[in-house]
């Protein structure tokens, strides 16, 4: 029997957007001194949703000072279980907002409101429940018996998951006594706003969080301000690059996240149903705007003509449509920009000898959207197996024997993330042991947890986010 969902949308009303957003500095909403405003817009259907702020330098250094004075007069000498408290609270907040905010996070990224209500608000709350009860217990990290906070982090965060590295960033700077100043992106600011609401109705002290938003030269003002003592960043390697060499000499500690481009390897002994559902999630989960995202697939040839057309099958029912809508599985791409970005890496794949498949599916025709697509006859020379495209896109790739694998796997300037799917322990641990990547899934891809790091070999930065060692990152 063929039969089809009937719509259901969940309601944008719980959703209150002001038509301008002003900076959060201080404690308190605050006009910038100069720069004007930007539009931020619902990349499902192209409509402005509000206008916020655009930070310049005098508004930084504001936030900065202010972030300095919460810092040393209140938050780094408050008690451990003081700033547990806060952070406490703000989690139960986020969770009584959960909705609210999973709704506004679908509007302003574009992203199935499927994924923010069970993927990205779960997992926001989890990050601030699991590091105030670090808070307290800082002497027991393993860390020093006393150790102290760096002071002012300045961080940077990108648009593919607003709300959540916003948890990543502000949770583990707190617990540790640091105050910070956070840029979201242009794209998608309105979650930190409204993450900025949640900071004073926790009564947070003025100063600890501050936002900032604006556009890459606020990033740039930011990362520049010589009050600042951490920067955090999370985004493309490019603009990583450019922080390490701004930052170089100043004393400053720093952590980058950047780009990746994850092998997904496929025994023969897989199990091969699973495999096709982890390798779905792997590439189409958040439209591929992921870093770890298993954007390469190696399938071990002797199983690839079984695989491949399962795939198909599976990728043929994945539903593109209104992110507010909960049946939906793949939303919009987040801007016109990334769309084109998508497009150039790909409009050119089949003159290179690449075969391009999509399943017959219909993309609205307001907003940004780009359909499930799977290149094969991808060899290593092709740019789609080397470069990061950040959308719904899987290269596929064969192997004849594990050794070939991994080399094919490790043969990448990124090392983020990788998967390994196989029946046998032993294949999989010696893979895993063979892998330079931060983070290795066996059997699942893409599952995140506040108590596990999270971070990247060569070009795909350094330092780790989560769990314990997320800690140590601010702290000296
Ligand atoms: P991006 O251009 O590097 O932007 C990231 C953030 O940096 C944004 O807030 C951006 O502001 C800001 N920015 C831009 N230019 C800057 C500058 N010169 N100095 C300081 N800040 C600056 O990256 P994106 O395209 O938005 O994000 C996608 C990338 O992030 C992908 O490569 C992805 O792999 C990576 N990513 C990595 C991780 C990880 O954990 N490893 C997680 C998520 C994403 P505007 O948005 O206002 O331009
Ligand atoms: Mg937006």
């Amino acid at each position: 029997m063929i039969f089809d969902y009937a719509p259901a949308p969940e309601s944008r009303s719980v959703v209150r957007l002001r038509d301008t957003y002003d900076l959060f500095i201080d404690g308190e909403f605050t006009p910038a001194e100069g720069a004007g405003t930007l539009p931020t817009v619902n990349p499902a259907d192209e409509t402005e949703l509000a206008r916020f702020a655009v930070a310049g330098e005098a508004d930084v250094d504001r936030a900065v000072a202010a972030a300095r004075r919460a810092h040393d007069t209140v938050w780094s000498r408050m008690s451990g279980a003081e700033r547990g408290k806060y952070l406490f609270r703000i989690a139960r907040i986020i969770q009584e907002r959960s909705r609210e905010l999973a709704v506004l996070e679908s509007m302003d990224n574009g992203k199935p409101i499927k994924e923010t209500r069970d993927v990205d608000l779960p997992l926001v709350a989890a990050h601030f429940f699991y590091y105030a009860g670090w808070a307290d217990k800082l002497a027991h990290a393993g860390l020093g018996r006393d150790p102290r906070p760096l002071g002012v982090a300045a961080q940077i965060i990108p648009w593919n998951f607003p709300l959540l590295m916003l948890a990543w960033k502000i949770a583990p700077a707190l617990a540790t006594g640091n105050t910070v100043v956070l840029k979201p992106a242009e794209t998608t600011p309105l979650s930190a706003l409204v993450f900025a609401e949640i900071c004073q109705e926790a009564d947070l002290p003025p100063g600890v969080v501050n936002i900032v938003t604006g556009a890459g030269e606020t990033g740039r003002t930011l990362v520049e301000h010589p009050g600042t003592d951490k920067v955090a960043f999370t985004g493309s390697t490019e603009v990583g690059r450019q922080i390490a060499r701004s930052v170089a000499g100043t004393g400053k500690r720093v952590t980058l996240e950047l780009g990746g481009k994850g092998a997904n390897i496929v025994y023969d002994d897989a199990a091969v149903d699973q495999a096709v559902e982890g390798i779905v999630s792997g590439i189409f989960f958040n439209q591929g705007h992921v870093c770890c995202a298993g954007s390469r697939l190696l399938v071990q040839e002797s199983i690839a003509d079984e695989l491949l057309p399962k795939l198909k099958e599976r990728i043929g029912k994945l539903r593109l449509g209104d992110p507010l809508d909960k049946n939906t599985d793949i939303g919009a791409i987040n801007s016109a920009a990334q769309l084109e970005r998508i497009r150039e890496l790909t409009d050119t794949v089949e003159e290179e000898g690449v075969q391009r498949w999509s399943p017959s599916c219909e993309l609205p025709s307001a907003g940004y959207w780009f359909a499930p697509t799977v290149l094969t006859g991808v060899s290593q020379a092709h740019r789609v197996a080397r470069e990061e495209i950040f959308g719904p896109v899987l290269s596929v790739l064969t192997f004849r024997t594990p050794e070939e694998a991994v080399a094919k796997a490790n043969n990448s300037p990124y090392g983020l993330s990788a998967g390994v799917w196989t029946e046998k322990g032993s294949r999989m641990l010696w893979t895993a042991e063979r892998l330079r990547a931060g983070v290795i899934w066996s059997n699942t891809f893409n599952k995140f947890d506040p108590t596990s790091p999270f971070g990247g070999y060569k070009e795909s930065g350094y330092g780790r986010e989560g769990g314990r060692h997320g800690l140590e990152a601010y702290l000296g």
